[in-house]
């Protein structure tokens, strides 16, 4: 279960997550015929870099450094590009980015986010989701748009 696995040990072996993410973003583009261009594919790459959401102008300097001359424009099309995919999840209550590792099924963003170690795991749960779809539904509103954001400490965090 992606759920039980959520939040990976601090020693796992995190180039293992991020490879398989690249991967699976490859194949994806190319299967709708999608351009993961070089950009994008840094941009993703670094997202991937960790479980812990990453802003928009960390992600510039990390493109730039090394003295790269990526506008800021440039990231955030990136960005949305890797949104409109499926392939990374903005958390706005911290105004971040995280890569999805569920992507290529359709699924409402449901954050856990860790105020000690800074990771967030998606808990992805479709019975969350049902249950908020019938809560909104009952107020005669239709949603656009949802992610649930829900700050606390991880397993990790919380045993140390
Ligand atoms: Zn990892
Ligand atoms: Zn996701
Ligand atoms: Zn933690």
């Amino acid at each position: 279960m992606p759920s039980r696995r959520a939040f990976p040990t601090p020693d796992h072996d995190h180039g293992q997550c991020a490879a398989s993410a690249l991967a699976s973003a490859e194949t994806l583009c190319a299967a709708r015929g999608a351009r993961l261009t070089a950009v994008r594919r840094k941009v993703l790459e670094l997202v991937w870099q960790s479980h812990a959401p990453v802003g928009a102008y960390d992600l510039l300097a990390r493109l730039n450094r090394g003295g790269g001359r990526v506008a800021p424009i440039a990231v955030y099309r990136a960005l949305d590009f890797l949104m409109a995919q499926g392939l990374v999840h903005r958390i706005a209550s911290l105004n971040a980015y995280i890569g999805c590792a569920h992507a290529g099924h359709d699924h409402a963003a449901q954050f856990l986010i860790c105020k000690g170690c800074g990771s967030a795991a998606e808990l992805e749960s479709p019975a969350l989701r049902r249950a908020l779809a019938k809560a909104v539904a009952g107020r005669g509103f239709t949603i656009d748009h949802e992610i649930v954001e829900i700050s606390g400490l991880c397993p990790h965090c919380k045993d140390t």
